[in-house]
């Protein structure tokens, strides 16, 4: 068999070994067609299928409730920044934003060109180290919606509740905790996420979006940057990123063969709960700088005692088969992602090496 690290990049990341072998298996005839996934028009019977089956896949396990439009978009989370604004913001309107770190600075930054943006909670002050407290958003009801970044993949935090924004949509980018835990969908007015940390590869960018949000969307925009356009075309009005819609539904078919979203969410728990128990365990070694209530299950970011250790440490985990620990450069450190296709196993082995790590060069 080739040769399989453990990956703990934070996107593009680690996939089901099954879901990989399922695509070898698939090339270079799906379905006995003759062709390969990535060759079958985007019009054909099979390839309709798929898509068909990503799009009930996701209503069954993540609980989409009826009223709710799914779609299969490309240009990655990043265009959804500011196609959100794009589509529901004006001059002279205004939109709350939750700044928990880079990714929502992002988005707040696009959603500037387009009209008012008011902070409605940050924890800049300390770093983006904290989740602010939901209860405490200065929130405006005069708003077009809430932003939230639901995980923060970056600087290693996640919210555990969400804020209640009463008649004002509430919207969320997911990219890195999608259908990683059991989530209530009837909050949100809108969930977004790129493929690549939690649900395929990288290409296609999954938007779940309520009807009546879709209502209030703007219709003089450029064919492809209006929600109504991927809505009436089923998001067939162009070519889409069929291949990644695919492994998207392979990789949805595995949470359901591991037990569906509930059964991952106790396995990403009990993958947290061993991974920061050991960090909390070994306060001489290892350091984590977020607040214990905000800390991402996706994404644990920790210290050592000094950089030089910190080097040392990525350097023999990649030689002892652990790849991707490296924090996020405008962090450091080192950052653990452990995505749903991480198994509990991964983890015991990473933490059986810092232990022992800690203990040759404590
Ligand atoms: C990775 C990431 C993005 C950016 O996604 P792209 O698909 O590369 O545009 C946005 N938000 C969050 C939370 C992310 O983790």
């Amino acid at each position: 068999m080739a040769k399989r690290i453990w990956n703990f990049n934070a996107g593009p990341a680690t996939l089901p070994l099954s879901v990989l072998e399922k695509i070898k298996a698939d090339i270079p005839s799906y379905n006995n067609s003759g062709m390969a996934v990535m060759e079958l028009s985007h019009r054909a019977k099979d390839y309709a299928d798929i898509h068909a089956q990503a799009k009930a896949l996701l209503t069954e396990l993540f609980n989409i409730p009826d009223g709710y439009n799914i779609l299969f978009l490309q240009g990655g989370a990043s265009t959804q920044f500011f196609m959100i604004p794009m589509n529901l913001l004006a001059q002279g309107k205004s939109a709350d934003y939750v700044n928990t770190g880079t990714w929502s600075k992002k988005a707040i930054k696009e959603a500037k060109l387009f009209g008012d943006v008011n902070i409605a909670g940050s924890s800049e002050d300390k770093n983006f180290t904290y989740i602010p407290d939901v209860s405490g958003l200065s929130l405006n009801s005069a708003s077009e919606y809430v932003h939230i970044t639901s995980n923060n993949t970056i600087a290693g935090t996640q919210f555990k509740k969400f804020p209640e924004t009463g008649s004002v949509p509430l919207i969320a980018d997911m990219s890195s905790d999608i259908m990683s835990k059991k989530l209530d969908v009837s909050k949100f007015s809108m969930i977004y996420a790129g493929a690549q940390k939690n649900m395929g590869p990288a290409g296609v960018t999954l938007v779940i979006m309520k009807d009546d949000l879709l209502a209030k969307c703007k219709q003089d925009l450029p064919s492809m940057l209006k929600y109504d356009t991927h809505v009436q075309k089923d998001s067939l009005f162009n070519t889409g990123p069929t291949f990644s819609i695919y492994v998207v539904k392979l990789v949805l078919e595995w949470i359901k063969e591991c037990g569906g979203v509930e059964a991952i969410e106790k396995e990403n728990n009990k993958k947290a709960d061993l991974l920061y128990g050991v960090i909390d365990d070994n306060p001489d070694f290892f350091k984590c700088p977020i607040e214990v209530n905000s800390r991402s299950f996706m994404n644990a970011v920790f210290r050592l005692p000094t950089e030089d250790l910190e080097k040392q440490f990525i350097a023999e985990a990649a030689e002892a088969g652990f790849g991707g620990t490296k924090g996020h450069r405008s962090v450091g450190g080192i950052r653990i992602s452990m995505y749903n296709a991480m198994p509990y196993k991964g983890i015991k082995a990473l933490t059986d090496f810092m232990l022992k790590f800690a203990k040759n060069n404590g």
